[in-house]
Formats: C-alpha cells, sequence, structure tokens
C-alpha cells in the first residue's frame, strides 16, 4: 500500500464531506462512506460500528463484509478487537489480527481472511459512538500516517453523527441526543422536579469539521490560541490571586503557549480539518487519556487542557456563556461539577441539579440542601449527553435523571410529583399545630439552617426554632475571609428573621470535605478524622474568637446559642468555651452589650463524647446529637462513600442502645440533648428516636410536615416496648418490626 500524504487525507475527508451532503437516509450515508474510506484507504474491507447502547455495538455498514449481517452481528463493549478500540477509546493496530489476544471470529462476516486490522474510536469529546474499522488481506502493520488519516475520518463521522447525519430507522441509527436516557447517579439532596436542561458550561456545537483552506484555518487557529494566551495572562496578571490559585493558572498558561498542543492541531488542519474540528479531536484525545490516568494531579492538568479547549472553541465559534440564550422556564441545571458560590448565584432559580461529579458533602451538594433543590451527583455521562433545552426529570430521592424522557415516564413522574404536593397540602394543615403524640408527649421539631434564604421557611413549616445553624456557607461561598462585622450583620439578619425562636448557632465546621478556597488544603489521607470543625478551631482560634465576637454583636444584649462542632472530649469543650467567654468578657469592655442569656453546647458526633467525665455534661448547658457524623464513626463507615454509606441502618439495635445511653447521662445531668441529623427528617427515624427519648429533633424545614404527622399518630411507650421486644430478641435492625407494628395500626384504624 502506498505511503499516504496529507493531501491525500483532505482528499478523503473532502470526498467524504460530499458524500454526506448528498440527500438520502442515514444507511445509504452510512454504505456510501464505508465504500469510501475503504477505496481511499486501499483496504478490502471498511466497517462502522455504533453503539446500540452504552455496552453494545452494532455492525452498522460494511464494504467488504457480508453484507447479510450488518445490523445482525453485534459485540459487548471489551469483545473482540472492535470491542476493545471502543472499551479503551484508542487504536488498534495489528498485522495479523487472529494472533492478537482477544480476537474474536465472527463467522458471520466472513472475516477470517482479512489478516491486517486497524480500528479507531468514533468519538466526541470521551462520549463514545462506535469504532470505524479498516482490513485487508496482505498482513501488514497500517503507517502512523494511515492511522492518524482513519482517526482524522473518525472525528468527522463523530461530528456528523452529532448533527444526527446518520439518522435511520435502526436503533443504532437513532440521531445521538435524541433518545431517551436514564441516567443512576447518587443522592445528593432529595426531592423531585421537572424542567428543562441548562448547561453551565454550554456544548459547543461544530458544524463544519472539514474544510478546504488550511491557510485560513491555520491562521483562524493562530489567532484563536493567541486571543486566549493574552486572556489566560490577563487572568495571571490580575487581582490578588493566592499561591493555590496562581498554581492552577500557570498550569493553564503553560498548555495555552505548548507548541505541540498548537503544532498537533495545525497538522489536524493540514489533514483537512476545520480548526474546530482540530481543537475537538485534540479535546476528545485529552479526555480519552483522561479516563486512563490514575494519578489525579495529572488528572487535573487533563482537566485544565479540557477547560482550556473550550474557551479556545468559544473563541473560534464565538458560541458559549454569551451566546444570547435565555435560560428556560424550570431550569435544571447540569454540570460536570459547581462551586458553592456558582450555585448561590443562580439560587432559586433552578428547579433541580444534575452534576457529572461532585459528593454528598460538596459545597454544591450543601448550597443545594440549603436551598431545597433536588441535587442528582455522580451522573456519568450528562454533560455529554444533555442540550440546552431537552427536558429532564429529576429524582433526587432515587439519585436519577431521567434525560428526554418517554412520554409514559413523564407521567408516572407527575403522578408522584403530585401526590407530594397533596402531601405538602396535607402537612401545611398541621403547621401550627404540635408534635404531640398519642400518648400526650410533645416533641419539639427545629429546623436546620445555613442561609439567610432559609429563614422564611420557618414560618412555613412551623419549626419551632433553627437546631442547627451551620455557619460554613458564609466562609465557604467567599473567595476571602468574611470580616467580623459582615458576619455580625448577617447573624443579627438571621435574629431578627427568627422573630424571638432559638437559633443554635453552630461555630465553623471546616476541613475534612468543606475546604475554604482562601485556606491552604492540607493533604490528609483521611480528612473526616483529620484536621476538621473545633480542632481547627482551638488550634488557630483568631477565627472562633472572631466568630463568638460576631454572634455576641449580633444577639445585641439578647439571647444566644452557641455550640461547638465535632467535640470529641471534655478539654476541647473547656477550652472552646473559655475562648466564648473570653470573648464575652471582651466585647463588655468594648461597650457591646451582654446576651441577656448565653446557652453554650456541644455536638456529640463521635462515640468518645458520650462517655466523657460527668462534668462535661453538668457543663454543657445543651447537647447536639451529629448523626450524620455518629454514625459514620460508630459504624466505622464513610458518610460519603456510595458503596457503605448505607450499609447500616439507624434502626440498628446497638445503635440505637448508644443513643439510649447519651439519652440517659443527659437526664442523670439535666442537659437538654436534641438530634440534629439527616435521620431526624426520616419519619419512621424520628418516632423512633422519640420513643429511645429524644425530645428535640431539628431537621430540613421540608421533613417537618411529614415528622410530625408519623408523630401524632403513634403511642411511644407502645412503640418502645416493640423496639425493646426486637432488641431483646437480639434482631440486627428494629426497621421490621416497627413497620411492622405501623402497618398494624393503621390497618386497625382504618377498620375502627
Ligand atoms: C451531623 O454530623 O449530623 C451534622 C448535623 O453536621 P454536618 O452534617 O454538618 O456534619
Ligand atoms: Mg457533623
Amino acid at each position: 500500500m502506498p505511503e499516504r500524504s496529507e493531501s491525500d487525507s483532505r482528499k478523503l475527508l473532502k470526498r467524504l464531506r460530499d458524500s454526506l451532503a448528498e440527500p438520502g437516509q442515514g444507511q445509504e450515508r452510512l454504505d456510501r462512506i464505508t465504500h469510501l474510506i475503504a477505496d481511499s484507504m486501499k483496504t478490502e474491507v471498511c466497517s462502522i460500528y455504533l453503539f446500540r447502547d452504552p455496552e453494545t455495538l452494532e455492525l452498522c455498514a460494511t464494504e467488504g463484509l457480508r453484507a447479510e449481517s450488518v445490523h445482525q452481528t453485534r459485540l459487548r463493549l471489551g469483545e473482540g478487537l472492535v470491542g476493545r478500540v471502543a472499551r479503551f477509546g484508542l487504536p488498534v493496530n495489528s498485522a495479523n489480527a487472529p494472533q492478537e489476544p482477544g480476537f474474536r471470529f465472527m463467522p458471520e462476516t466472513g472475516e477470517e481472511i482479512y489478516s491486517s486490522f486497524l480500528g479507531v474510536p468514533i468519538q466526541r469529546l470521551g462520549e463514545k459512538l462506535g469504532v470505524l474499522v479498516v482490513q485487508s488481506k496482505a498482513a501488514r502493520q497500517f503507517l502512523d500516517d494511515e492511522v492518524y488519516a482513519l482517526e482524522v475520518v473518525a472525528m468527522v463521522l463523530a461530528e456528523m453523527t452529532e448533527l444526527g447525519a446518520f439518522v435511520g430507522e435502526g436503533d443504532a441509527l437513532r440521531a445521538l441526543h435524541k433518545q431517551s436516557v436514564m441516567l443512576r447517579g447518587a443522592v445528593g439532596q432529595e426531592g423531585t422536579a421537572e424542567g428543562f436542561v441548562w448547561l453551565h458550561e454550554p456544548r459547543v456545537v461544530v458544524t463544519n469539521p472539514v474544510a478546504d483552506d488550511p491557510l485560513t484555518e491555520i491562521e483562524r487557529i493562530r489567532s484563536a490560541v493567541g486571543e486566549l494566551r493574552v486572556s489566560v495572562d490577563d487572568l495571571l496578571a490580575a487581582q490578588s490571586l493566592d499561591k493555590e490559585q496562581k498554581q492552577v493558572l500557570e498550569a493553564y498558561r503553560m498548555f495555552a503557549h505548548s507548541r505541540g498542543w498548537l503544532r498537533r492541531m495545525e497538522e489536524d488542519i493540514q489533514r483537512g480539518l476545520s480548526a474546530e474540528a482540530a481543537v475537538e479531536k485534540e479535546q476528545s484525545a485529552a479526555r480519552a487519556r483522561l479516563s486512563q490516568v490514575p494519578d489525579a494531579y495529572l488528572r487535573d492538568r487533563l482537566h485544565d487542557l479540557d477547560d482550556l479547549s473550550n474557551r479556545l472553541l468559544r473563541i473560534l465559534t464565538g458560541q458559549g456563556s454569551d451566546t444570547g440564550a435565555e435560560m428556560p422556564q424550570n431550569a435544571v441545571l447540569v454540570a460536570r461539577n459547581i462551586g458553592p458560590a456558582e450555585l448561590l448565584d443562580y439560587g432559586r432559580k433552578l428547579r433541580g441539579v444534575v452534576l457529572e461529579e461532585g459528593s454528598v458533602g460538596s459545597h454544591a451538594a450543601i448550597v443545594a440542601r440549603a436551598l431545597a433543590i433536588p441535587l442528582v451527583i455522580n451522573a456519568s455521562g450528562i454533560t455529554t449527553q444533555a442540550l440546552n433545552g431537552d427536558a429532564i426529570l429529576v429524582d433526587g430521592d432515587q439519585g436519577i435523571a431521567h434525560l428526554r424522557p418517554e412520554e409514559t415516564v413523564s407521567a408516572a413522574f407527575r403522578d408522584k410529583m403530585a401526590m407530594q404536593a397533596q402531601a405538602q397540602q396535607r402537612y401545611a394543615g398541621l403547621r401550627d399545630k404540635p408534635a404531640l403524640t398519642l400518648c400526650g408527649q410533645t416533641i419539639a421539631l427545629q429546623m436546620n439552617a445555613g442561609l439567610m434564604a432559609d429563614l422564611p421557611s420557618l414560618e412555613g413549616s412551623g419549626a419551632e426554632g433553627v437546631g442547627l445553624f451551620r455557619t460554613e456557607l458564609q466562609f465557604l461561598v467567599r473567595n476571602k475571609m468574611p470580616k467580623r462585622q459582615e458576619l455580625a450583620d448577617i447573624y443579627a439578619r438571621v435574629m431578627q428573621a427568627a422573630n424571638g425562636r432559638r437559633v443554635a448557632f453552630r461555630t465553623l465546621d471546616i476541613g475534612s470535605d468543606k475546604v475554604l478556597p482562601y485556606m491552604k488544603p492540607q493533604d490528609e489521607p483521611n480528612p473526616a478524622m483529620g484536621w476538621r470543625a473545633i480542632r481547627v478551631g482551638l488550634d488557630k482560634p483568631g477565627v472562633l474568637r472572631m466568630q463568638a465576637q460576631a454572634l455576641i454583636r449580633a444577639a445585641n444584649g439578647g439571647p444566644l446559642s452557641i455550640m461547638f462542632p465535632f467535640i470529641c472530649e471534655y478539654a476541647e469543650f473547656k477550652s472552646a468555651r473559655a475562648h466564648v467567654l473570653q470573648q464575652v468578657e471582651r466585647e463588655t469592655a468594648l461597650g457591646h452589650p451582654v446576651p441577656s442569656t448565653l446557652e453554650i453546647g456541644a455536638m456529640l458526633e463521635t462515640p468518645s463524647l458520650a462517655y466523657a467525665p460527668q462534668a462535661f455534661f453538668d457543663e454543657a448547658d445543651f447537647i447536639s446529637i451529629g448523626g450524620n457524623d455518629l454514625k459514620q464513626f460508630f459504624f466505622a463507615a464513610d458518610r460519603e462513600n456510595e458503596r457503605v454509606r448505607r450499609r447500616y441502618d439507624t434502626l440498628n439495635t446497638s445503635f440505637l442502645g448508644f443513643i439510649e445511653n447519651i439519652v440517659d447521662r443527659c437526664a442523670q445531668s439535666g442537659t437538654s440533648l436534641s438530634f440534629c441529623g439527616e435521620d431526624a427528617g426520616r419519619p419512621i427515624e424520628a418516632i423512633c428516636l422519640a420513643a429511645m427519648g429524644l425530645r428535640v429533633l431539628s431537621m430540613r424545614p421540608a421533613s417537618i410536615g411529614p415528622v410530625k404527622t408519623l408523630l401524632r399518630r403513634v403511642d411511644l411507650r407502645q412503640l418502645r416496648s416493640v423496639i425493646d421486644a426486637a432488641r431483646a430478641e437480639g434482631k440486627e435492625s428494629v426497621r421490621p418490626a416497627v413497620i411492622e407494628w405501623l402497618a398494624n395500626q393503621t390497618d386497625e384504624a382504618r377498620q375502627g
């Protein structure tokens, strides 16, 4: 086979483009293309395999293999050489294919007589669409040049697939971004929403993958790269950047100025690609590498390159965040990841959020929770699959997103939403009624908050106060440490909005997953058990003191409740409390009024504190069980690790026994006790906690209605005997017994 030149490859691309411009159905087009490629590459065979579903490839067109095998031959991802190309997103080039490990003999295609095999992925920005293969009888290794040429062709095919050029009858020929897809991720924030996709970073659509005039295209790419370099240099020169931000931008700068990057794109253009397609080709290659790189640092750098490519595409096409597109009504934000400040900017305009990455404790999740927006995280592939304006259903309860749903799915989803809305109406009717159980016990229901925006929920939900105000959000959403006066103003507004109801302010709980953008990140092997929360507060007490001062000023002579996160031993509580008391003295000396009452409490989030000396329980004005952390340390099961976070039941008898122990210790010292982890907001968990002796539960505002409804229907003494019986029988969890008891009660109520 003769060596191919760059102009050969350009000719092939031109023929390809012309052929695509001719009218015809998807199948006809694919057939023409395989013929054309085989002819141009001088191989006996050219085949196109496309994905039918994420695990299956289907032979969709061929020149050289048996025509009957089209739409019949299927391969699983990873199966055979074609499956291998698809799995790894990298070419396979073999002079003796039948000898290759993993070769799969497909008699229906008549393949055995072809010795040489070259397969390249058809992929667009990491989205796998299929595999393009050429084969020939002569045993020969394809030249680098040929591999490259076929990759360029595959790139154009990918673009054309994206543009719907191969839409046809068969499932595998349906247009991309038209099919319904269900993406299974993880629960970030419960709730359901129906709306339309709003991409945080819109995809750039390349409509002209092939270009005739390489000189013009090279000029365009050089000028765009020049513009990009200036913009990155400007960023670097601008503002007061900290070391960390500088490092990131330096890496950006290095890529932007990389000769290799520009050279590769220029070579792509020489082969016949347009400037835009050249950027995408290199971006796709980088994304394919990204999925193979185990090293987190290198992965970050490849992400940088990805971001730069997006910027470059926006410069070239003029598309992007300033396309002038309007955010749709009922927008559902779709992003790879998003920072807390950006999410707050969108605020309540959003119906839901679906993230490709993210974690349960990420800042975005914290903000979504605070804004009560349903959030699905780890929805792998969402940013490549979704287009602006696509219909989407967000099932935050299950951690699922339905993109472009079928009507039947939408209808079922709407039914579910309508039922939830009806239930909310019923809950609203209970707003002013107490959570009074059948046995005459009143449980105080309070809400958790973290933003000013949460406070209106106090009225709406009927919460008796704020049992947990997480103060870290004000720190997380800024790019520098907030000033004391700023904090004092915010806290004062929170207290005013609470209108006399108690607000328990929790001092800064950072570290672990919550890293302040302006604090040096600690590279800790196990951050959840690392330098976090009060440990940071005591080691660097400046912030703790400043927060205490701000809270004292905000209280302005009124009542004040402060609690410390993650207290593990009495000594920590004593020191933290001493810091606050010193600040009261200092503020008084400065002429600020002393709080009328000052409660200082601790969050009980590790088993150790449950066994603290009696003096701790005597000294603490109140204790709040941080069930999320307590459970993770009790069971040694990471609350952010999907694989284990649901492994142990809160209604496990050991855990309930442990809670009982805490209730007893607080009762002995007369210390008031509440529970403010997520479990307090789950009705069955909540009634069991109440049966174990908890009298104050703090939860998300939306949970107050469901929890109150169930509490008002139960007799806690009876429930306690059900729990005790299950414990006596040696049951692992009391859940089955409790559910059965509840079901019998409902039956009795119906019959009665
Ligand atoms: C908890 O751990 O239960 C808690 C309420 O605190 P956070 O979820 O903020 O860690
Ligand atoms: Mg906690």
